[in-house]
């Protein structure tokens, strides 16, 4: 009660009366939304309710960026909603919102929420452990993250509403915290990670009393749920821009409690370079609408992890595969203590990286089999980021770009001689099960383990 007082009364407080900018003073237009958007506000209008476009879709729409979602914000409770609507749910236990379904699209419906306040409201790091308060549309926009994020676009009228001087800040491509920068990190510091991703996605520049405290409540990370954690790193690196995010996180001392020894690895050269590279990669990818497996990149961020326990292991005596297996093992599970890496990434990631030495064996059928297995166009794009940072021989990566693409007779000609003493030898495409080792002497190659291919055979 006293606190909420307090607060009132606190300077710089943004006024509770909002400016409103009409459609002649900005840019967006009720057409720039989608079809599902439109019929959704235009029937919470139809019913009584207030119904306006909020956070990112607004922001983006004022940097001249298309959204890649609208979501909706109204006065209705979620159980006012769903009825107006034939494919409507509730979802969501901490927060209740509406997923109503518009064709192929899903637009998200919640309902205007207070802060929180008071003693049990937070842990004691004074992060918040609740948000389910309904509230005003200006409780709402204070609770909102950035300035940027909390302006109301209304179709009927086509007015935005700001609360706390989004609109300029947007206009002067800040991002700005609302409230007070520590409070509102220490309520939620995945707030942290998102300054950094929506500044390098954005290109807005931090503004200077948000970016202050992050290098020191940093730590703070440690604290998110791993299942959270996941989900913002997943934002983060499919968002076209990981390369400079994760640059950013660094600079900001972010990036050490999400990828335990991301510094140790982006201190060795090759790590550092099979990163980047993966990460333009990826960039590309997303920026060209290409498919992107979140599987994919967390092989590639973890494999010199993978890489340093497996050199460890081999030189302790262990045999290669079964040392590449249990340093596989040893890095997921690390890493499942932080970020919450789900299970069905978890089999693909595996299966990219133990495909990795099978690309040494080159003679025999072996190249073929491991061209067909389900497999292979991921492990092969792996290969080539390690061949980009100079783990291995560019001519391997360049072996099997030629092998790949090669008709039959060309690619019998490819075939390595195969070493393998006393045990029958084969050269032939046949799909036969062939159980000799395939040797390759091809020069930087790792010579081929017989033991190991058996098991790596097993392993498919
Ligand atoms: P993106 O373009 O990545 O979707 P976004 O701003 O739309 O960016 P969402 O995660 O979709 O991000 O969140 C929608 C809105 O919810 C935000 O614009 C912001 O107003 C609010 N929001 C999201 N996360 C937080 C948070 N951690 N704290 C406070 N408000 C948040
Ligand atoms: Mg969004």
């Amino acid at each position: 009660m006293i606190r909420r007082l307090l607060a009132r009364l606190m300077p710089g407080r943004p006024a509770a009366k909002p400016r409103v900018f009409g459609p002649d003073k900005h840019s967006i237009r009720r057409s720039q939304l989608s079809a599902g958007a439109r019929s959704v506000t235009r029937k919470l209008h139809e019913a009584g309710f207030e119904a306006f476009i909020v956070g990112g879709a607004v922001r983006d729409l004022l940097l001249g960026i298309e959204p890649k979602d609208f979501d909706i914000a109204t006065n209705a409770t979620p159980e006012q909603v769903k009825p107006l609507f034939r494919r409507a749910f509730i979802i969501g236990r901490r927060f209740r919102l509406v997923h109503v379904h518009a064709g192929a699209e899903v637009l998200e419906v919640s309902t205007y929420r207070a802060a929180q306040t008071g003693e049990d409201a937070t842990d004691e790091h004074g992060r918040l452990l609740s948000d389910n308060v309904y509230g005003t549309q200006a409780d709402d926009a204070r609770r909102r993250d950035f300035t940027a994020n909390a302006l109301y676009f209304d179709p009927e009228t086509e007015t935005i509403v700001d609360y706390v001087g989004g609109v300029a800040d947007v206009r002067a491509r800040r991002l700005k915290l609302i409230g007070p920068p520590v409070t509102r990190f220490r309520e939620d510091p995945v707030r942290m990670l998102r300054a950094v991703r929506l500044a390098a996605k954005l290109s807005l520049a931090i503004e200077p009393k948000t970016a202050a405290p992050i290098a020191k409540l940093a730590p703070l990370i440690q604290n998110v749920p791993p299942a959270r954690l996941f989900d913002e790193m997943q934002k983060l690196l499919l968002s076209g821009h990981a390369a400079e995010t994760l640059k950013s996180l660094r600079a900001h001392g972010l990036a050490h409690g999400l990828l335990p020894l991301l510094d140790v690895i982006l201190e060795q050269p090759l790590g550092t370079r099979f990163i980047d590279a993966a990460l333009a990669n990826t960039d590309a990818r997303v920026r060209a609408d290409k498919g992107v497996s979140p599987a994919f990149l967390f092989a590639t961020l973890l494999w010199h992890e993978v890489l340093v326990t497996w050199n460890a292991r081999k030189a302790k005596g262990e045999k290669p595969l079964p040392a590449l297996f249990e340093a596989m093992d040893s890095v997921l599970e690390a890493q499942a203590a932080r970020i919450a890496i789900p299970r069905r990434f978890e089999a693909t990631i595996k299966e990219i990286w133990s495909l990795q030495p099978r690309f040494e064996q080159r003679a025999g059928t072996r190249p073929y089999r491991l061209a067909e297995h389900p497999r292979f166009r991921a492990a092969y794009d792996f290969l080539l980021l390690r061949a980009e940072s100079g783990e291995v021989p560019q001519a391997l990566a360049d072996w099997w770009t030629r092998f790949e693409s090669a008709g039959p007779d060309e690619r019998e000609a490819m075939l390595k001689p195969d070493e393998a003493p006393a045990r029958k030898r084969r050269r032939s495409r046949s799909r036969g099960r062939k159980r000799s080792a395939d040797s390759d002497g091809g020069a930087g190659d790792a010579p081929a383990d017989g033991d190991a291919q058996d098991q790596a055979d097993h392993a498919d």
